[in-house]
């Protein structure tokens, strides 16, 4: 069916919903603040790739996907980089190439569709030089007594906008020490000199590395343009990093930078804040030994991108617990794949989904249409086969927007990947051996079997064509 789209996201920028207008509709720019990779990722990371990956999902829904361009940057230089590289013994280029395959692993296993360009802050040293050269040039820049080169932030009277704070708040509520030789606190560094036995790059002001900043307004006008759509990131990144990119790329151009700034909320775990110090610090790859990846995936779009998450088994648990019922409403539908939205009666189902969706990408909404198009394939599944088909075909496609449902359901149903429990080849067995027992009217023994599955916790579900198996 065709709806005609009106989407609206919360802009940062200026504290609410708006319209999105791209400036260049056969052109849609999209840049994504993404990982330092020194480390695995964790489900912060997580809800970062996954709410981005729904926003260019549903971008290019709306525009198609050739005119959409997805930019998520890799920061490959920086004071983490250099210590665990030191630490672990291996040069800053093993590190990094390390925890980038990684990252990318974690990604393709959450679903995420590889953004167009994956710039590297190394590989753009030219750009950054030129950025911070232009800064120097239009006099936001200065060398300090050491030879760093910082940013003045004074000079950009618009310096606080989008994080809704002035330099006078900051200073009294803050009261941060003037560090080396900057000129005022809130300056920050653009190009530091270079320390014996680190990485290093020739520049005009002497070798040396640039500044976390830079690199974002530096890839991001060079990969998108001066000017661009919409700029992504983690709500911690919002001060400073984004207003300092901010500051940075008006300053070097005297021009606009991005139209709409969005974020997603912070991670909590078991209502505390997420930290290393407190023990409760998941990576994906931890997460992934007790739940499958579509069940971290879908617990992250149960809550609005922009409310806080709560990370805790038993959301993780209700979260595979809807999945189960969507994929078991989708037993036997593995390949259809009609037009959506045939009927009426779904065709108002699908465009409240996508209402849901234009109004700044409303997740709990959208999946709550996935179980009334779920309904609808049990209800008719006997009763109206075809109508039952159209509902199955509908849930895959507008599942399939939120990178979810795009698996098989025997499959999905069988793995719950739980290392503590049974193989499957072993639960087949037993189930196999159940089948025999029941032929021949052992029912003693079926039964035996049937309870020690279920001790396994798994569910078995006798019917016309044979036995099927489920984790409960
Ligand atoms: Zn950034």
């Amino acid at each position: 069916m065709s709806y005609s789209h009106q989407l609206k996201l919360h802009n940062n920028l200026t504290g609410k919903r708006e319209l999105f207008i791209p400036i260049d509709p056969q052109r849609v720019r999209l840049y994504v603040c993404g990982m330092t990779v020194y480390d695995l990722c964790h489900i912060g990371h997580a809800r970062v790739l996954v709410v981005f990956d729904l926003l260019y999902r549903y971008l290019c829904r709306i525009y198609g996907r050739e005119e959409v361009t997805y930019i998520r940057n890799i920061t490959d230089i920086d004071d983490k980089i250099i210590a665990r590289a030191a630490e672990q013994g291996e040069t800053i280029e093993q590190l990094t190439a390390r925890f980038i395959e990684a990252m990318h692993q974690d990604a393709a296993a959450l679903g995420i569709t590889p953004p167009n360009e994956e710039p590297r802050a190394t590989l753009h040293m030219a750009q950054i030089l030129e950025m911070i050269t232009q800064l120097l040039q239009r006099g936001h820049a200065y060398q300090g007594e050491s030879g760093d080169i910082y940013y003045d932030v004074r000079s950009f009277p618009e310096y606080g906008r989008l994080s809704g704070k002035n330099l006078e708040d900051l200073n009294a509520g803050e009261r941060i020490a003037v560090e080396d030789d900057k000129r005022y606190p809130f300056d920050f560094v653009l190009w530091k000199r270079a320390k014996a036995g680190e990485p290093q790059w020739d520049s005009p002001w002497g070798a040396g590395r640039p500044g976390w900043h830079i690199e974002c307004s530096a890839m991001s006008t060079h990969c998108l343009g001066n000017h661009f759509d919409i700029h992504g990131g983690g709500l911690d990144l919002q001060f400073p990093h984004h207003e300092n990119e901010i500051a940075q790329s008006c300053g070097a151009t005297g021009g606009a930078f991005v139209n709409y700034w969005v974020h997603n909320g912070f991670v909590r775990v078991d209502e505390a804040k997420m930290s290393k110090s407190l023990g409760n610090f998941f990576t994906i790859r931890e997460v992934m030994e007790r739940y499958q990846p579509e069940v971290i995936r879908y617990f992250i779009l149960s809550s609005h991108y922009r409310s806080p998450l709560n990370y805790s088994d038993s959301h993780l648990d209700n979260a595979r617990a809807a999945l189960t019922t969507l994929y078991t409403a989708l037993r036997g539908y593995e390949t259809v794949a009609k037009a959506v939205g045939t009927l009426p009666e779904q065709e108002a189902m699908i465009s409240r989904f996508f209402e849901a969706m234009d109004d700044d990408l409303n997740t709990p909404v959208a999946l709550a249409l996935l179980f009334e198009l779920a309904h609808e394939i049990n209800r008719y599944r006997e009763r109206d086969p075809a109508r039952a088909e159209s509902a199955a075909a509908s849930l895959r496609q507008l599942g399939s927007l939120l990178g979810l449902l795009e698996g098989d359901a025997e499959q999905f149903l069988r793995g719950v990947a739980n290392s503590e429990s049974a193989g499957d080849s072993e639960i087949d067995a037993l189930v196999e051996a159940r089948r025999v027992a029941r032929q021949e009217k052992n029912w003693a023994e079926a039964d035996r079997l049937r309870d020690q599955l279920n001790e396994m916790k798994i569910i078995v579900e006798d019917g016309a064509d044979g036995s099927r198996w489920r984790r409960g």
